[in-house]
């Protein structure tokens, strides 16, 4: 049998190019599965219900709150998100690593819950490089891009919880960082126990076959 998958968890400022980021890593590798999450935001142009979120109005949200739906939610910028359960669960099940793109409230309370998490962080090179970002995209009126950057100060003073700092300069390198870091995760011990009890009955038959 083989071991469970990781739960990744990958948060970031909003502009730290975090979503191409998992797009790129989600085309190179099939190992991954992403978690598609819940919303009350409206969808931006090209977005799509069911691929890049599920829509829900605030009524709907509510109901998956009370029907423990979710893993985990949150508010961020005026706005509901969440985690829902029942795919994050399966697939972790078929060996997939499982990617929550998700903020930093939302990520504590997973790590809470399963303190196996892997917490990763993605930022830009630099503050000046993130403005940039975030008012290049031409998706957000200037009002909530200041809420964003208000909310990265605030997120910025919570990188340290995280197990991994990914600084996303080139976009290519930054995935094959992000992979390598995954990858090197499977390696802990702690996540190799099936492995470690078939050497040691393989030993023990062995052992006893030898005599
Ligand atoms: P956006 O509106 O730009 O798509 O996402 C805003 C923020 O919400 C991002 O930081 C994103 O990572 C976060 N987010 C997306 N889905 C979830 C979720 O299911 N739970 C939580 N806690 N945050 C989420």
């Amino acid at each position: 049998m083989s071991e469970k998958g990781i739960l990744v968890v990958v948060s970031g400022f909003a502009g730290s190019g975090k979503g191409t980021l998992m797009k790129m890593l989600l085309n190179q590798y099939d190992s991954y599965a992403l978690s598609i999450s819940a919303t009350t935001r409206s969808p931006r142009p090209g977005e799509e219900d069911g691929r890049e979120y599920f829509f829900k109005t605030l009524e709907e949200f509510q109901e998956m709150i009370e029907q423990g739906e979710f893993i985990e939610y949150a508010q961020y910028v005026n706005h509901y998100y969440g985690t829902p359960k029942a795919y994050v669960k399966s697939q972790l099940e078929t060996g997939k690593d499982v990617i929550l793109e998700i903020e930093m409230q939302g990520a504590l309370q997973v790590k809470k819950q399963f303190p196996e998490t892997l917490l990763l962080f993605v930022t830009p090179p630099s503050a000046a490089i993130l403005y940039e970002r975030l008012t290049g995209r031409g998706t957000e009126d200037k009002e909530t891009i200041t809420l964003r950057m208000a909310r990265a100060i605030e997120e910025s003073k919570g990188i340290e919880q995280y197990d991994y700092l990914i600084v996303n300069d080139k976009l290519e390198e930054c995935a094959a960082q992000m992979h390598a870091v995954i990858q090197n995760e499977h390696a802990r011990t702690f996540r190799k126990k099936t492995l470690i009890n078939t050497i040691r009955e393989g030993l023990t038959d062995f052992s006893e076959g030898a005599e």
